[in-house]
């Protein structure tokens, strides 16, 4: 056995290193195990893009790409939205939009509106290959369905307000989630029987009816 078998370190509910550093309060700690439990999940999903994008001869933005542009409406498939929702700069989306195009993946439309800007779509053979890779998250979706609905509302709920702490910080540039838009009107803890609210739409927001891609989403004003 070695060193780290002899810890125990690894094994199911052995502490990990993060659990058991010293001067963590039970707070910071929990905090701690969170983002940690996160970066988990997040890992699963990379694995996942990654092994797509290898089955299909692409690269993980283009994988990405492909996911967008199979459920976006028009005015978010083009080069400067799809970068900013994705995180990376519009040359790299260029780039990629150029090898889709070359594999017959993809094409443009000028836009009725205005002729200078290029509005993306789907080959049939992209859309195949979106279908396909949408696969990828067959993995997550099985787990969760497992899971209690009690539980995953108040997951909903925990991830929205990270997503718009991190929106807020910079961290993510886009998040088109109810707790960032400025139709959100969020209930009041204090009453009873509280629910949130969208302004828009002028209907109730039950914590299990929160949005995570809205296509009416607004931001909040800077
Ligand atoms: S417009 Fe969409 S994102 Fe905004 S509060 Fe209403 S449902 Fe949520």
């Amino acid at each position: 056995m070695d060193r780290d078998d002899a810890s125990g370190a690894g094994r199911p509910g052995a502490p990990s290193p993060v659990e058991s550093a010293p001067g963590a309060g039970p707070a910071g700690d929990l905090d701690a195990r969170l983002a940690g439990a996160l970066e988990r999940v997040g890992h699963a999903t990379r694995v996942a893009l990654w092994q797509q994008a290898k089955e299909h001869g692409l690269s993980p933005v283009q994988v990405q790409l492909l996911g967008r542009l199979a459920t976006a409406p028009p005015a978010r498939r083009r080069v400067g939205r799809l970068a900013a929702e994705l995180d990376v700069t519009a040359p790299t989306i260029s780039d990629a939009i150029s090898a889709l195009r070359r594999k017959g993946l993809v094409s443009s439309s000028p836009d009725p509106a205005d002729a200078r800007i290029q509005t993306l779509e789907l080959t049939p053979e992209g859309r195949e290959v979106a279908r396909a890779s949408a696969a990828a998250s067959a993995d997550v979706d099985a787990v969760l369905a497992a899971q209690p609905v009690v539980a995953k509302v108040d997951a909903l709920g925990l991830l929205l307000d990270v997503i718009a702490g991190l929106h807020e910080r910079g961290v993510l540039s886009v998040a088109r989630t109810c707790t960032t838009c400025r139709f959100f009107r969020r209930a009041d803890p204090r009453a009873a029987e509280a629910v949130h609210h969208c302004g828009l739409l002028d209907a109730p927001l039950p914590p299990e009816a929160l949005r995570v891609d809205c296509l009416e989403h607004e931001p909040v004003a800077a």
